[in-house]
């Protein structure tokens, strides 16, 4: 019989660089699990973290390399 493994999905920690982050919006557009949200200030807010899926969405799009994901082990 064959078997196959799936990989687990790790649980990830999203972060955000303030400073270098110039309120583009298009990480909250993007991010399907509204992790990432804009507000009225403009800025950009960690809300819900625990709905990340660790998709990279984020971390591919934003220009200004201001956001990262950590794996947790
Ligand atoms: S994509 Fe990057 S620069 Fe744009 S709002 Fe998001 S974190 Fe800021
Ligand atoms: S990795 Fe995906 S789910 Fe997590 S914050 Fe970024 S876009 Fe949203």
């Amino acid at each position: 019989m064959r078997t196959e493994t799936v990989p687990s999905i790790k649980e990830t920690v999203v972060k955000l660089n303030q400073a270098l982050c110039k309120k583009c919006g298009i990480c909250a557009v993007f991010c399907k699990k509204e992790v990432l949200v804009q507000k009225q200030d403009q800025k950009i807010y960690i809300e819900n973290a625990e709905n990340c899926v660790g998709c990279r969405q984020c971390v591919n799009l934003c220009p200004d390399y201001a956001i990262s994901l950590e794996v947790v082990e």
